[in-house]
């Protein structure tokens, strides 16, 4: 009988898993989590379906690193963040609406950041 780590005999049990580039397997009850957080406060203070699923979309970006094989890099910085959220705001800046989604993605990016440090050591700048 093999010896399999319990977090991945628990998470093969459940049947949801994504392999990461450092080979571990971690839930896809994460990505659901990025999602959830910021929905979820977003149409607690009252912001559209609509808006609160876009920025609730945009959190999982930071994520989309697995696809490289590689999970918690560069994404996850707060200097990436910064440079590509100033120049948004700069260019949306005479566009309320567009401005207002770009917040709201922010928000959700930085929800994003601040439950990922609570998992796994996260590189944030
Ligand atoms: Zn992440």
């Amino acid at each position: 009988m093999s010896r399999v780590p319990a977090r991945i005999r628990i998470e093969t049990v459940i049947g949801c898993r994504a392999i990461t580039g450092s080979g571990t397997v971690s839930s896809l009850v994460e990505p659901l989590l990025h999602f959830a957080v910021p929905f979820a406060s977003l149409r607690a203070v009252g912001i559209d379906m609509r808006k609160a699923a876009l920025a609730s979309l945009i959190a999982l970006a930071p994520d989309l690193d697995v696809f490289f094989h590689v999970h918690r890099s560069e994404s996850h910085s707060i200097i990436i963040l910064a440079a590509i959220v100033i120049p948004l705001l700069f260019l949306t800046r005479n566009r309320k609406e567009a401005r207002a989604i770009v917040l709201l993605g922010t928000f959700g990016l930085i929800t994003h950041l601040v439950l990922d440090l609570f998992q796994n050591p996260t590189p944030l700048l």
